[in-house]
């Protein structure tokens, strides 16, 4: 400390004794010597009057020369203006005033944080300045921001999470014309997991993340909500952000539908995308929760269209999804109160025109809007577990009937056929349940064939194989539904566990051409190679029948033979086939009693 600073201060403590008693004057020099912040005080305008030995060490500055120097000439020119407001409003007495601000490290030129708590002692004798109490924060900033990334980004992609999406919204949501959301959900991740380990699906979701990535660049702000799902959010005015919206959908579909290399292995996956604009969302009461419903059921619109579109959200797709919630829970009430029947359609022998057996269709007739078809309600009951319950009850009731009709006609080698949803197929305990119906109806588990669409059996084909196999150890026979649909792929016949191939209806239609002839003949001997029977669906007319049995398909299915009947039917369907000693044993007893 040069000589005439230490005079100034001996006269400052002179007179802090002689104002405040024997003990201020040593406090003031001590606290600020003995402190670790590092404290300065200045003029009114930011000169420096004097500086803790704190100060000058940290900052490796000799503290004679911070004497008269600016204290606003080493902080960052972005925050001076900051800085000089709060030391304007302390001088204006309005009381101690704390703020961070930058300031860079000559030396270095590194730039750290400092948190400065300025306070009003120009009135005190001897300092007549304002105090600053200064505390280097730069690590606890690095670390607080360290943990607030963390907690708002994803590990795996880098990107922000929800969180960090929703903390956006609410930023924008006060100035913003309109706000619009892309949403973005692979379609089969959860297959590629399966197949590749939870490392191929990260490749996957990373190599998308960069892509939507280098897509979406400065247009908006790309984050990763959950495992399978991506958003961008847009911001503009409220035309443009949705023709925006539009475009980066496809945009998007299109890069992610790519190839991705897992393991020197091809990869595909596709996306589905569901877009939504919020206008004026500063005018709504939360934008962002509206949003994303919004976005979500125009992706549920784009999943239920199978997949690998985007559908932006309108309100007649919102008048749907209330009409699907509505039928959904009349739904559950009709299978509680007994509401849903099951309807029987012959199964048929091609080489000799005998019923073999039954398919259990569910029918439903709503109370108000008269029957429902399958097709509608079926993929509703999907979107939850009610098909769960719906599975049950036709399971249940198939088999009951199958053992009245076995009784009732002696013949034991009628079937049934009961269809399960995708949903139902991977879920636990299927196979108890199945047995345990089995051995309440008491029919044997040959006697029961559970049928699986193609695209179900696709859509997560390692947890359909082991389902099915569980089943077929059971004893119970499997079979590929709707076969040529979907995939049409001849090698799915060869890794499904599967029993029969049921093959849709579309080829029967195509019988008049010959080259639908020829696909038809070649399932039907892959089929027969491979040991399964084949079941062609939606016989019509005796020419497709001639046609079908000719290519070497085992049996048959359609409105030629029997539309779906009801359960009171059968047996007299049966039993007017003429079906053989069983319907004649029937005839006596019935006869005789
Ligand atoms: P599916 O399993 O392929 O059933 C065959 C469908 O073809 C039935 O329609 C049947 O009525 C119809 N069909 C049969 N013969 C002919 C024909 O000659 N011509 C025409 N045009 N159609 C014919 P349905 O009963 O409307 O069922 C449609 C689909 O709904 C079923 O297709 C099945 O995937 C699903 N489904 C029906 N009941 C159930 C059920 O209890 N559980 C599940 N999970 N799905 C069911
Ligand atoms: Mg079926
Ligand atoms: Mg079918």
């Amino acid at each position: 400390m040069s000589a005439p600073r230490r005079g100034r201060l001996a006269l400052v403590r002179d007179r802090l004794r002689a104002v405040a008693g024997p003990l201020a004057a040593p406090s003031y020099e001590v606290i600020a010597r003995e402190a670790s912040d590092e404290v300065l005080v200045t003029t009114p305008d930011g000169t420096i009057t004097f500086a803790s030995p704190s100060f000058g060490s940290r900052w490796g500055l000799d503290r004679r020369r911070l004497l008269g120097a600016d204290a606003l000439s080493w902080v960052l020119p972005q925050d001076v203006p900051a800085v000089r407001a709060r030391l304007a409003a302390v001088v204006r007495g309005q009381g101690p005033v704390e703020g961070e601000h930058r300031f860079v490290v000559r030396a270095t030129g590194e730039v750290r944080w400092s948190h400065a708590r300025l306070s009003d002692a120009l009135r005190v004798p001897g300092v007549r300045g304002v105090v600053w109490n200064c505390r280097d924060v730069t690590e606890l900033r690095r670390t607080t921001e360290a943990l607030r990334h963390a907690a708002t980004h994803d590990t795996l992609t880098g990107l922000g999470n929800r969180r960090e999406l929703l903390r956006h919204v609410a930023e924008a949501a006060p100035g913003a014309a309109a706000l619009g959301v892309v949403l973005l959900n692979l379609d089969g991740l959860k297959a590629v997991n399966d197949r590749h380990g939870h490392s191929g699906g990260d490749a996957v979701v990373r190599a998308v993340a960069d892509r939507l990535a280098e897509l979406v660049g400065e247009e908006g702000l790309l984050t990763r909500l959950d495992g399978d799902e991506f958003a961008v959010l847009l911001r503009g005015r409220a035309r443009p952000v949705a023709a925006a919206a539009a475009v980066l959908a496809e945009r998007a579909l299109e890069r992610v539908r790519r190839p991705v290399l897992v393991e020197g292995r091809a990869v595909v996956v596709t996306a589905s995308a569901g877009t939504a604009v919020c206008e004026d969302p500063a005018g709504v009461e939360d934008p962002a929760r509206r949003l994303f419903r919004q976005a979500d059921v125009a992706l549920t619109a784009a999943k239920a269209a199978g997949g690998d579109v985007g559908v932006a959200f309108s309100q007649r797709l919102l008048d749907a999804a209330h009409e699907r919630a509505e039928l959904a829970a009349d739904l559950r009430a009709a299978l509680a109160g007994g509401g849903v029947e099951v309807a029987y359609q012959p199964l048929v022998d091609l080489a000799d025109g005998r019923t073999v057996g039954f398919e259990a269709l569910a029918r439903w007739r709503h109370p108000d809007r008269g029957p429902v078809p399958p097709s509608v309600f079926v993929p509703i009951a999907e979107e939850s577990d009610l098909v769960l319950d719906l599975g049950a009850h036709v399971l249940t009731s198939a088999l009951a009937q199958l053992r009245r009709w076995r009784e009732g006609t002696g013949r034991e080698d009628l079937e049934v056929s009961v269809n399960l949803s995708s949903r139902h197929l991977v879920q636990p305990g299927l196979v108890e349940q199945v047995r345990r119906a089995l051995q309440e109806a008491g029919v044997p588990a040959a006697a029961l064939c559970l049928e699986v669409t193609e695209s179900a059996a696709v859509g997560d084909l390692e947890a359909a194989r082991s389902a099915l196999l569980a089943l077929r150890a059971l004893g119970v026979r499997t079979a590929l539904d709707d076969f040529g649909t979907g995939y049409s792929s001849l090698s799915y016949l060869r890794r499904l566990p599967v029993d029969v191939v049921k093959i849709d209806k579309s080829f029967v239609d195509d019988h008049t051409e010959p080259s639908g002839r020829a696909v038809l003949a070649g399932i039907a001997s892959l089929s027969g190679a491979l040991g399964l029977l084949t079941v062609v669906e939606g016989i019509e007319t005796e020419q497709a029948r001639e046609i079908v049995r000719a290519a070497g398909c085992t049996w048959g299915q359609g409105y030629l033979f029997a539309r779906p009947m009801p359960a009171e039917a059968v047996l007299a369907h049966l039993l007017g086939q003429g079906a053989g000693r069983g319907a004649q044993n029937l005839r006596e007893r019935t006869t005789t009693a």
